[in-house]
């Protein structure tokens, strides 16, 4: 089964048991989209789910698990006829001084951040293709900038950014690739660092936050809303035969 071209669009959300991603299912779902949540807190996108109704769907999966992020291409296949926006949300923040103590939050980082999303877009890439689909990546300011204590988080961004500038050139026409760079946000991102005086401190500055979570998804949705034009080096890519 495919999606009709009448039928809702659907938008698959990685993160989506808190902060942007909840707010990104919210925003969607109001719009009219039907939205597959994932995460691994299964009791919080069910909760969600059942508060949106009809076109919502919960779907436990870990980003580091390709076999569980597989299984969930197969539900959202079956159960909405396929996808056509992927928004690759999960995040982790793990920040605090360079040093070894802080290795498993290296890896950790790495894999979710950046391996998991690459690992979720390629796995729902032919159904996204299919779709006339839409790619959006969260990555950060800190994509663009580095500071003291933040170099992992920070490489995890700037690999996300590295990769959709080079997916964005590679799928267009099929898929459209946006990047979304926000800076702090008022979520629960700084509650998992593990080093403690960097997450008591990164915490003042997060009690400060004055962007909410629903003015990230606000802008998803408006640059979803937003129809597709080529620019002046796709068009120039293309076969002379395809120009004028
Ligand atoms: P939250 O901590 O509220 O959300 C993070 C989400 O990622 C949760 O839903 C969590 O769900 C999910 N997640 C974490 N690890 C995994 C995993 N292994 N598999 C699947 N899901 C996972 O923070 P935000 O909403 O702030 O973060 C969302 C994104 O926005 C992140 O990519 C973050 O880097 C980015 N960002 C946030 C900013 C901010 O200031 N808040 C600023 C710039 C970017 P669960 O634990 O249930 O699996």
């Amino acid at each position: 089964m495919t999606a009709s071209q009448n039928s809702p669009r659907v938008a698959v959300i990685t993160g989506a048991s808190s902060g942007i991603g909840a707010a990104t299912a919210r925003a969607l779902h109001a719009d009219g989209y039907r939205v597959a949540l994932l995460a691994r807190r299964l009791d919080r996108i069910e909760a969600l789910a059942t508060q949106l109704g009809d076109g919502a769907l919960a779907i436990k999966a870990d980003v580091t698990d390709r076999d569980a992020l597989v299984s969930a291409a197969h539900q959202v296949q079956d159960t909405f006829g396929g996808t056509a926006v992927l928004v690759n949300n999960a995040g982790t923040m793990l920040l605090g001084p360079f040093s070894s103590e802080q290795r498993d939050d290296y890896r950790n980082m790495i894999e979710v951040n950046l391996l998991g999303a690459i690992t979720a877009t390629e796995v729902f890439l032919d159904q996204l293709k299919d779709g006339g689909g839409d790619l959006i990546n969260i990555s950060s300011v800190a994509g663009r900038t580095a500071r003291a204590t933040n170099g992992v988080y920070a490489a995890t961004k700037w690999g996300v950014n590295g990769w959709s500038e080079s997916l964005r050139q590679e799928l267009l026409p099929d898929i459209r690739v946006t990047v979304i760079e926000p800076g702090v946000v008022d979520t629960e991102l700084p509650t998992h660092i593990t080093h403690e005086a960097t997450r008591v401190a990164v915490q003042q500055g997060y009690d400060a936050a004055t962007v909410t979570p629903e003015e990230v998804a606000e802008v998803i949705a408006f640059a979803l809303s937003r129809p597709r034009h080529l620019a002046l080096n796709e068009i120039l890519l293309r076969p002379a035969n395809q120009l004028g």
